[in-house]
């Protein structure tokens, strides 16, 4: 099920954000209803939006272009300029997002440490929270990402987002959860997204991540929450028009496309075994679609010949930090893929 790029078959592990359009999306989109979005008189976007609302157990939602621009626009939202967020240190919105809280919003970003399982202790965010006084910055939001793409593809429990939540109520702060693969989190856990999402006063979730969808990420809240970020959409530059066109996409990616996450997380756990028979390579723990690894400090090959080898033999991963990878399950990646890929690791590692 691999792409076909100039007749050669690519095994390509590097993100889910490489996933193309299914059939079923392409006729879709072709077939898709629009209109002027800006004037919400797009009833695909407007679908889209309710149908995402629903999924996340919240009152509303925005179709935004990018994961990036959801947060940003939730940030925004819940923060007014020299107010400070409480984020973990390997969070996207922290490493990713070209520092977008500081340059666009004037939103003073406070790292916290990442546990391995992608949580921040209650403790460190409570003493990070600031008390009154005209020295500091305004502590206004936490921000949680579920699942963790840095911490191995972790999961985040209901039970330790609702502590985040109470801790946040408990000392007046929003919440707001970068939920970029918010369903593969509820895949691992067997619980509804809306479970995950409750706690938050706010969720951006990517429909252009495992979901195979060209574009698109829909954030969700309240309705008085999404009123404003429609408005900070629209100052950033993101109210799009006949954007049913995309949504589309996004509709037959809830209904077809979810529901199969699980097989991307069987396939992870897979490629780990596989990776985990051969030598010179260590294995992080894989709890959904993301297998992290790392070449073994002495092994005789550097981070770009291993990525090379790889690529000759069309498998393609991504080199996350000296000598760590990634390698991430998604649509495109059958069963007999991962077989085609242990052995090109194999031959790499040359057992
Ligand atoms: C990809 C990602 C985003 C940003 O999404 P884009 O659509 O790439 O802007 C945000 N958070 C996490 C955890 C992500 O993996």
């Amino acid at each position: 099920m691999a792409f076909i790029i100039s007749g050669q078959k690519i095994i390509d592990l590097r993100s889910d954000t490489v996933t193309q359009p299914t059939p079923e999306m392409r006729e879709a989109m072709a077939r898709a209803d629009v209109g002027d979005d800006v004037y919400g008189e797009d009833p695909t976007v407007n679908r889209l939006e309710e149908k995402a609302a629903e999924l996340m157990g919240k009152e509303a939602g925005l179709f935004v272009a990018s994961g990036t621009m959801g947060n940003l626009a939730a940030l925004l939202s819940h923060c007014d300029r020299g107010d400070e967020v409480i984020l973990g240190d390997q969070a996207h919105t922290f490493i990713y997002e070209a520092g977008g809280s500081a340059a666009l919003c004037g939103i003073h970003p406070r790292p916290v440490p990442n546990q391995a399982d992608g949580a921040m202790c209650l403790e460190d965010i409570d003493a990070a929270i600031r008390p009154e006084n005209i020295h500091f910055p305004r502590t206004r939001l936490i921000c949680l990402e579920n699942t963790h793409n840095r911490c191995s593809g972790a999961v985040l429990s209901v039970e330790y987002t609702k502590a985040v939540a109470d801790l946040a109520q408990a000392r007046n702060l929003k919440l707001h959860m970068d939920g970029a693969r918010i369903f593969n989190a509820a895949t691992a856990l067997g619980v509804a997204a809306s479970e995950l999402a409750a706690p938050a006063d706010s969720i951006t979730f990517c429909l252009s991540k495992a979901l195979c969808v060209p574009v698109g990420s829909v954030l969700c809240g309240s309705c008085r929450f999404i009123a404003e970020a429609r408005r900070i959409r629209k100052m950033l530059g993101g109210g799009m028009r006949q954007a049913g066109i995309l949504a589309a996409a996004g509709l037959v990616a809830l209904e077809e496309i979810v529901p199969r996450l699980h097989e991307d997380h069987t396939r992870a756990k897979k490629l780990a075994a596989g990776l985990r028979s051969l030598p010179g390579l260590t294995i992080e723990p894989v709890s959904t679609n993301i297998v992290y690894f790392h070449l073994v400090p002495d092994a005789a090959m550097t981070d770009v010949q291993f990525i090379e080898e790889l690529a000759a033999r069309n498998i393609k991963i991504m080199n996350i930090a000296r000598r760590r990878f990634r390698a991430v399950l998604h649509y495109w990646i059958d069963g007999e893929d991962v077989n085609t890929a242990i052995e090109a690791f194999r031959q790499v590692l040359k057992t």
